[in-house]
C-alpha cells in the first residue's frame, strides 16, 4: 500500500488559479462525512482540519453507536429512527470497527423492570429490521452472573437490550482514509484563519499550515463550516458580533481497570441522581464509565475534566458497583465539548437543547453544520451536501454513501485480537515487521499495541506528532494516561526517524505529550 505524501497533498494548495468546489473545515465526524459525501459525489473537495483528524470531540464520545434510548424517554421519535438507520449502516459499512453490543439495566423496583421493558420494546420496534437483538427481562440471578461486579443490594432483575459500539477517532482515521481514495485532500495541521469573500459572497478561505506559519489564499465554490464547538469562531469570520448557535455542553468519562465490571456487557444506567443516563462501558479491555452533562461558556481543544464531574461519576459508579473505585484507580480522565444547538432563552439546561442536527446557511453562503451525534454523521453530511449544491449551483448528484464501504471494511473480526481496528490493513500492519524486526516489540509491556502500529500511523494515517499516534491510532492515553506517558518516548523515538526529525523535536514531542497526558491523570 503506498504511503500517504503529505507534502503532495500540500503542493496542492499552492495552485492559486485553482477553485475548489468545496471546501470543509473541520476534520471531525462532521467534516470528515461532509468531505467523503462531497468526493463521492465527484466533486472537487478539500478538508482543512486544524489539528489532528477527530482531535476534538470526535475522539471523547461514549463509544456508542446508537438510537438514544434517552431520546426515546424524552418523546423525540424522529430523532431515534434517524439514528437507528445510521447505526445499520455503521455496522454494515464499518463493520470491523462497530460491533453489536449488549446493555444490562440493573433494575431495583420491580415498576423499573415493567417500565424498561416496554420502552425498549419500542426502541426494538423503531429499529424493525435493523435490530441488534431482541429486548429481554432477566432474572436478579441472571444480572449477576453476567454482571458480576453489581451491587447487588436490593436487586429485583434487569433488563437487556442491544446497541452498536465503536472506536470513535480510528473510524475518522479511516474515513479520512476513504476520502483520499476518493479523491479528495485531506490535511492535518491546517487552520482555516480567514474567510474571503467577492462582494457579500464567499469565495474561500485563509488557511494556516500550524507547523511552519505558511499561508493560502484558497477559492471555493461553497465553504462549509463543520467545526463542532468552534462553529460560531468561523461564524464571527464571516460576520462579526453574529449571536452565538453553539452552547457547549462537557461530557467526562473516567476509565478503570474492567475487573470492576468483568462483563462482555455493559451497564446502562437509566436514571441517575441528578436525572440523567450513566454508562459503563467494557472498551479496549477497560471499563469506560460516563458521562456528564456540564454547560460551559468556553470552549477548547483540550478540555479538561471538572472536580465535580469525576466526583459525580465516582460517586454514582459506586453506588452501582461491588467494589467503589476511588480516584487511585482511575487510569485516564478524559472531557469532550457537545456541540448544542443554543437555545433562543438562553437557557442553561443542556439536557433539553436539541441533540438533532441542523444546517444553517448564512446570507453570505457560509454553511455551518452544528448539533447531532457521531451516529448520524452520514445523514448530517448528506443534509449538508444538499444544501452546498443548491447554494454553490453545483451540478446535482445523488448521495451514495449508504452503500459506501469505509476503508478497512471486513466483515469478521477476531475482537480479542487487538489489531482489528486496522480491519482489512490488518495484515499489512504486520508485514511491516519483516522489514524491521524489532517493531514486532510492544511499546510498553502491559498493552498489546507494536511498535509497527507507530510506522503504520505515520505512513497510512496522517500522524504528525507523539500525541496522534497515542491518542488517536493507538488509544492508549484514553486507556491509560501513566502508560502512555511511559511509551512517549521510544513512540517520539521512532517518528523522529520515520519523519526525518532531530534530537530535538523528540524532546519537545515527549515534554509535549506529557504535559498534555497529565490532564487525563487524577492527582490522588
Ligand atoms: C461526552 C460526549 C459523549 C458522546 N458520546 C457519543 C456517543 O456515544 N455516540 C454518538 O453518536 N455521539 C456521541 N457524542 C456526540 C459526538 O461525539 C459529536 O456529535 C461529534 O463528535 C461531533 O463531531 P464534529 O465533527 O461536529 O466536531 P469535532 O469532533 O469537535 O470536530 C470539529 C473539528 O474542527 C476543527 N476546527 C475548529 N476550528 C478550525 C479551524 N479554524 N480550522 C480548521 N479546523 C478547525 C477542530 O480542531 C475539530 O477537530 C458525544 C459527545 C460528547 C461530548
Amino acid at each position: 500500500m503506498k504511503a500517504i505524501d503529505r507534502n503532495q497533498h500540500l503542493e496542492s494548495l499552492s495552485d492559486s488559479e485553482k477553485t475548489w468546489d468545496i471546501i470543509i473545515i473541520g476534520g471531525g465526524a462532521t467534516g470528515l462525512g461532509t468531505a467523503l459525501d462531497a468526493a463521492n459525489r465527484g466533486y472537487q473537495t478539500l478538508l482543512l482540519e486544524q489539528a489532528d483528524l477527530a482531535n476534538g470531540t470526535s475522539s471523547r464520545s461514549t463509544k456508542l453507536v446508537h438510537g438514544g434510548v434517552r431520546y426515546l424517554a424524552q418523546g423525540n421519535i424522529s430523532l431515534v429512527r434517524e439514528a437507528l438507520r445510521e447505526r445499520g449502516l455503521m455496522l454494515k459499512n464499518a463493520s470491523h470497527l462497530v460491533k453489536n453490543l449488549s446493555f444490562i439495566i440493573p433494575c431495583y423496583s420491580w415498576f423499573d423492570i415493567i417500565y424498561y421493558s416496554i420502552g425498549l420494546a419500542a426502541y426494538d420496534l423503531l429499529a424493525g429490521r435493523l435490530s441488534l437483538g431482541k429486548t429481554k427481562r432477566i432474572s436478579r440471578k441472571e444480572v449477576i452472573k453476567r454482571l458480576p461486579g453489581i451491587n447487588a443490594m436490593g436487586l429485583k432483575g434487569g433488563v437487556v437490550y442491544h446497541d452498536g459500539q465503536f472506536d470513535d477517532a480510528r473510524l475518522a482515521v479511516n474515513l479520512a482514509q476513504t476520502c483520499l481514495e476518493q479523491g479528495a485532500t485531506v490535511l492535518n495541521y491546517i487552520k482555516v484563519t480567514g474567510l474571503s469573500k467577492s462582494g457579500t459572497k464567499i469565495s474561500g478561505v485563509v488557511a494556516r499550515d500550524m507547523e511552519t506559519g505558511k499561508t493560502w489564499h484558497l477559492k471555493a465554490k461553497v465553504v462549509v463550516n463543520a467545526t463542532g464547538v468552534f462553529v460560531d469562531d468561523i461564524l464571527q469570520l464571516d460576520s462579526p458580533g453574529s449571536r452565538p448557535l453553539i452552547k457547549p455542553s462537557q461530557g467526562v468519562h473516567v476509565v478503570l481497570e474492567r475487573m470492576f465490571m468483568a462483563s462482555e456487557d455493559a451497564v446502562m444506567i437509566p436514571r441517575t441522581d441528578d436525572g440523567r443516563v450513566l454508562f459503563a462501558v467494557p472498551w479496549h479491555d477497560k471499563l469506560v464509565i460516563g458521562t456528564t452533562d456540564t454547560p460551559l461558556n468556553e470552549h477548547s481543544l483540550e478540555p479538561v475534566a471538572l472536580e465535580s464531574e469525576i466526583a459525580f461519576i465516582l460517586k454514582t459508579a459506586a453506588a452501582y458497583l461491588k467494589h467503589s473505585p476511588t480516584r487511585n484507580d482511575v487510569l485516564s480522565v478524559f472531557a469532550g465539548l457537545r456541540p448544542l444547538a443554543a437555545p433562543n432563552d438562553r437557557s442553561s439546561v443542556t439536557k433539553e437543547i436539541s441533540r438533532s442536527h441542523q444546517v444553517l446557511v448564512a446570507d453570505s453562503g457560509l454553511i455551518s453544520v452544528i448539533g447531532g451525534k457521531w451516529t448520524t454523521y452520514r445523514q448530517m453530511a448528506e443534509d449538508t451536501l444538499e444544501k452546498a449544491i443548491a447554494v454553490a449551483g453545483l451540478e446535482p448528484v445523488c448521495c451514495k454513501t449508504a452503500e459506501l464501504p469505509v476503508h478497512g471494511h471486513r466483515r469478521e473480526s477476531d475482537w480479542n485480537d487487538h489489531l482489528y481496528v486496522y480491519g482489512s490493513d490488518r495484515e499489512k500492519v504486520l508485514e511491516l515487521i519483516n522489514e524491521q524486526a524489532d517493531w514486532a516489540k510492544k511499546l510498553h509491556p502491559n498493552y498489546p499495541y507494536l511498535r509497527a502500529e507507530v510506522i503504520w500511523a505515520v505512513r497510512h494515517e496522517m500522524a504528525q506528532t507523539v500525541e496522534d499516534i497515542l491518542a488517536r491510532r493507538v488509544r492508549l492515553l484514553f486507556v491509560d494516561a501513566r502508560a502512555a506517558i511511559a511509551a512517549s518516548s521510544i513512540t517520539a523515538q521512532m517518528m523522529a526517524r520515520e519523519l526525518g526529525r532531530d534530537e530535538n523535536w523528540q524532546n519537545q514531542q515527549v515534554a509535549r505529550f506529557t504535559e498534555l497526558a497529565n490532564n487525563y491523570l487524577l492527582q490522588p
